[in-house]
């Protein structure tokens, strides 16, 4: 449910709609924008549909919101998130770029690697302290050793620093050095983690799961969002699917069509979509012409070396390469081409 209050709505008759709604045990998200100010009820339907809105000074109407997902949803909330890390902007025509290694390995190559991502534009580090490998036998990521790379990097940069959880008890250490959370592919649907990171203050990078459709991926971003974080970045990393060429299969068509249904910024992995190098940069290229809001690539000097994922990780020269075209896309807006498809229907 969403009541939408009259633009001259005063904070006094505001306060008053939250009181009630939380009284009758259901909760209300407020989100007040510079024309009109919405709330987000979450609770009994039918419950919430039999109450006197009408007696409400300051409400315009009530619409029922039939999508499963609520706060994630743009019925809810209108505008394009922007999610604001440290100065860098991501989503509502703000992209940003997010770029390092797949694991934290050396501190020589993780500085090097954050130098010269910088230096090429990238606005955000990336690099894995915990792994989530398939085998056990693998590198399992550096633990608070590698947090302390990423660090490093950061005072060397000033690059924000985007790092994995893997579980509830890590929380408190990966927030003692990260900016932004990542969820990886395989703990897109552990609930319990979902729920722990909405309650923290960090914004969290929600990849899709292995096999997840968008909409349990909006779904999982509402774990997040029930408890109070606001902070969700959508990504794309390709899903499992009968084609084998590549690592992962991206469906371009889910940027624009998560847009549409979410407010919530949409990036794109394609160094987890494909897994090949050459295929990186054109699937990164595809991505942001399609609208996408940003990308997270792995980079790394010497690939041969990484201690994961070498195989899809672009050199510091193809990074180089790729940011220079993507410069062409920049005055792009995906909004210009629903105005077209709708004007051409
Ligand atoms: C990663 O980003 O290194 C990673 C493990 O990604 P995913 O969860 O998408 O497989
Ligand atoms: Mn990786």
């Amino acid at each position: 449910m969403i009541i939408v209050m009259k633009n001259s709505v005063t904070t006094e008759q505001i306060d008053e709609v939250v009181k009630h709604v939380i009284s009758w045990g259901a909760q209300a998200h407020v989100d007040r924008g510079d024309v009109q100010t919405v709330i987000g009820i979450i609770g009994d339907k039918a419950e919430i549909l039999r109450k006197p809105w009408g007696s409400f000074a300051g409400v315009e109407k009530v619409l029922e919101v039939s999508d499963p997902f609520k706060m994630a949803s743009r019925k809810f909330h209108p505008t394009d998130t922007i999610i604001d890390v440290e100065g860098v902007k991501l989503g509502g025509g703000h992209t940003c770029v997010i770029a390092g290694p797949c694991s934290v390995d050396t501190e020589e190559y993780v500085l090097a690697i954050a130098k010269a991502v910088k230096a090429a534009g990238a606005t955000m580090l990336r690099g894995g302290a915990f792994k989530p490998r398939t085998s056990p036998y693998t590198f399992q990521g550096s633990g608070e050793d590698g947090l302390k790379i990423l660090k490093t990097a950061k005072q060397e940069t000033g690059l924000p620093i985007v790092t994995e959880v893997m579980s509830i008890d890590q929380i408190d250490l990966v927030y003692r050095y990260a900016d932004v959370i990542q969820i990886g592919a395989r703990n897109t649907q552990n609930f319990n983690l979902l729920k722990a990171l909405g309650k923290m203050g960090k914004p969290v990078i929600l990849k899709n799961g292995i096999a997840t459709t968008a909409k349990e991926h909006l779904m999982s971003a509402e774990y997040v969002m029930s408890e109070g974080l606001k902070e969700v970045i959508l990504c794309l990393r390709g899903t499992r699917t009968y084609e084998t060429a590549m690592r992962n299969c991206l469906d371009v068509a889910l940027i624009p069509y998560l847009q549409e249904l979410s407010h919530l910024p949409v990036i794109v992995d394609s160094s987890h979509s494909t897994g090949i190098r050459p295929f990186v940069m054109p699937v990164a290229y595809a991505g942001m012409a399609a609208g996408a809001d940003g990308l997270i690539l792995e980079v790394h000097p010497n690939p041969c070396e990484a201690l994961s994922d070498g195989e899809q990780a672009l050199l510091p020269n193809d990074f180089e390469y790729l940011m220079k075209r993507l410069e062409g896309l920049k005055a792009w807006n995906q909004r210009d081409w629903k105005t077209q498809a709708k004007s051409t229907k």
